[in-house]
């Protein structure tokens, strides 16, 4: 069996979902589908679960109005009527119609894990419609997870013991990525664009023959197209680059993917659902590095460096206190570097997380930042590289190792 995973961009209107069934009509007749919400729905299903939380009624229905209006608009057009997603739209608006019940995050994962169950619905059913007889399966019953709600750990001998329980036989099914649940029928998700790692999941639990990720781009590129101009696919990439890459922020594979593949050899090929004959990228087991310079490039960031109040050096206990810190308040550490008496991060900009944990810092540190700048991650760099891409930049901070270099900068154009 194969696993394809289709993300949200590759389902975001009716053409997209037809796209796909060409595709799999060509080419996966023994195939697991492991599909994301449709377009943008995440984020507006966010939105919702905010105005919930805070009581905002009318915004509350404003942004229900929208994903109903939108999900009903798709099923109409690929199915004649929208009743692939009443049922799910019942219960949502019975959801909402309750006071909340239970953790912010946990209402989160209850609400925002109803935008993969519409898109598989919508997407199930027009298959069939396409005579593609297509299983629907339901990810909450399979893909079980800690209680952590929003970052769900999977528990992988449970799941997949029932991943291979219930995902047997030939043919064309379906299911969601970025969803599953926790003891108790407590649904989970697995972080924010989680769903290339449902297909890893699935792909290991099952040994499939290979995961296809299909993408807006032609497969791995040496930089993000969306802000480098002369981009190279990357035809073959190991998973050791391939990991490293995902890690440091190149945002086409989401970084937890490539180790369950690695552990068990499976391929992972990432394609163009545009261009669906065309080979693009396949990861795996190769002797050969890259040869070329890839490139990762991260805006709002912000630098953060802290020195003791007393006069203790940067050791050990206050490591863990700072660690610690970071880890409670959710602030993912993107670079760090120390001296004696001075320790320097960078982390992404997020205005609902910095603020609060630069407030706890201040307690034991002297705390000063800088914002507005760029993290430059090169894998594979030389000089000559690194010169072009400072050009009308202030270099703040370098780190290298043997293949990578990191550099924050200050943009002076
Ligand atoms: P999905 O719809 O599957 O969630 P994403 O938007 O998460 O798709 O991933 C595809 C996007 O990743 C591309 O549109 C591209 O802008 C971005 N991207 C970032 N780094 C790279 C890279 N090195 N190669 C190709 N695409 C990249
Ligand atoms: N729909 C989820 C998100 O947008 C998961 C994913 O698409 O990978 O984060
Ligand atoms: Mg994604």
């Amino acid at each position: 069996m194969k696993v394809f995973k289709f993300g949200g961009a590759s389902v975001k209107d009716s053409a997209g979902v037809r796209n796909l069934a060409e595709i799999i009509k060509t080419q996966g007749q023994d195939v697991l589908l492991v599909v994301s919400a449709m377009g943008k729905t995440t984020n507006a299903l966010e939105d919702l679960v905010l105005a919930y939380a805070h009581g905002q009624a009318e915004t509350m229905r404003a942004v229900l109005g929208t994903i109903t209006d939108f999900h009903y608009q798709i099923s109409a057009d690929l199915l004649g009527d929208s009743s692939s997603v009443h049922e799910t739209f019942a219960h949502l608006e019975l959801l909402l119609s309750q006071v909340p019940g239970a953790s912010f995050d946990e209402v989160y994962d209850q609400i925002v894990s109803l935008g993969e169950v519409l898109s598989t619905q919508i997407i199930a059913a027009y298959l069939q419609k396409n005579n593609i007889p297509t299983q629907w399966l339901d990810a909450r019953q399979l893909v079980c997870t800690d209680i952590t709600f929003r970052e769900g750990r999977v528990n992988w001998a449970e799941t997949s013991l029932r991943i291979n329980q219930k995902v047997t036989g030939r043919g064309v099914k379906i299911t969601q990525g970025f969803v599953g649940q926790a003891s108790g029928n407590r649904t989970t998700t697995l972080g924010r664009d989680g769903s290339d790692y449902s297909a890893a999941i699935f792909a290991y639990c099952l040994n499939a023959e290979s995961v296809t990720i299909w993408k807006d781009v032609p497969g791995v590129l040496n930089a993000d197209p969306r802000w480098f101009d002369e981009t190279i696919l990357l035809e073959k990439l190991t998973y050791q680059d391939a990991i490293e890459l995902a890690y440091y922020g190149a945002t086409v594979i989401h970084p937890k993917t490539i180790k369950p593949l690695q552990n068990k050899g499976i391929p992972l090929y990432v394609r163009s659902f545009l261009q669906p004959n065309a080979p693009g990228t396949v990861i795996g087991n190769f002797e050969q590095h890259l040869s070329t310079p890839s490139f990762i490039f991260k805006i709002n960031q912000v630098l953060i460096s802290l020195r003791p109040n007393d006069f203790s050096f940067i050791a050990e206990d206050n490591l863990s206190r700072i660690f610690g810190r970071f880890a409670q308040a959710g602030v993912k550490i993107n670079l760090m570097q120390n001296t004696a008496i001075s320790f320097s991060v960078v982390v992404d900009n997020n205005p609902d997380r910095v603020p609060a944990l630069l407030a706890q810092l201040k307690q034991d540190f002297r705390v000063s930042y800088n914002d507005g700048l760029e993290l430059i991650t090169i894998r594979y760099y030389d000089q000559g590289t690194i010169d072009r891409v400072l050009v009308n930049k202030k270099l703040l901070l370098e780190q290298k190792s043997r293949y990578t270099v990191q550099l924050v900068v200050k943009d002076l154009g």
